[in-house]
């Protein structure tokens, strides 16, 4: 039977919960003054075991994964291991040091995008957070490591998916993944998230439903489904709403 992340079973691994950032919708309660990591040796154990045990993509996020300085050492080992890795960061720390050190180390960077800059700043609760992100994008294109950006929607920017979507293909990004807020975390506590929201997960998908499968044909996907196999192939296996 196939898994729910279509052909590839996925690693989810978040190795710290330091962050440069302290979103609203955090649901991983991360922040500046986290200092919480799992030891590197831990996780070297854990994707030797996954690639035996027949996993095919770490997928490293946090907190901020750029902060956790074994971050090029553990791409590298799940590349031993046979596994594809991706890193999910805010983007705001990608300079040209910490391009070198992904190259041929990461092969997908996914960054996460809120929506419009003011929508984005808001959620990011840093003014700095867009213009800081945008900057580094010159030097991601320029390092060819794939990326693309996922987008968390909420009740506070869904009209917003649109300029989302022309704003990853100005980009050049490879992939726009649409994330479910989670409702847990920081997200709970900030955004008032509680079972009788007037925006439910049902909600959420009725909403994109009717506003973008009509014009545009958008179908979901699986939410970690970045990679069909080892081919390098995106997305994953699809099914209509
Ligand atoms: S959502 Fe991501 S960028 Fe924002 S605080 Fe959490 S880990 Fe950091």
């Amino acid at each position: 039977m196939p898994s729910p992340t279509g052909c590839s079973r996925i690693l989810q691994i978040h190795p710290t919960r330091r962050c440069n950032l302290k979103c609203l919708h955090c649901y991983s309660l991360s922040g500046p003054r986290e200092r919480e990591e799992v030891a590197a040796s831990v996780l070297l154990a854990a994707l030797t075991d996954a690639g035996q045990a027949g996993y095919g993509v770490a997928s490293f996020s946090g907190g901020e994964p750029l902060l956790y300085k074994q971050l090029p050492a553990l791409l590298h080992h799940a590349h031993d291991c046979g596994m594809i890795t991706t890193v999910t960061t805010n983007g705001m720390l990608l300079d040209e040091r910490k391009l070198e050190t992904l190259q041929g180390a990461a092969d997908l960077i996914a960054i996460s995008l809120d929506g419009k800059p003011k929508s984005h700043n808001i959620m990011r609760a840093s003014k700095q957070a867009f213009a800081g992100m945008l900057a580094r994008l010159e030097g991601l294109r320029a390092s060819e490591i794939p990326f693309g950006f996922i987008f968390t929607l909420t009740q506070y920017n869904l009209d917003e998916l649109d300029w989302v979507a022309s704003f990853a293909l100005e980009q050049g990004a490879r992939l726009l993944q649409i994330h479910p807020l989670e409702e847990v975390g920081r997200a709970r506590a900030k955004l008032l998230f509680r079972k009788s929201s007037d925006f439910s997960t049902r909600r959420r998908e009725r909403f994109l439903k009717e506003k973008y499968s009509p014009q545009r044909g958008i179908r979901s996907t699986c939410s970690r489904g970045f990679w069909k196999s080892k081919s390098r192939c995106w997305p994953t296996e699809t099914k209509r709403w």
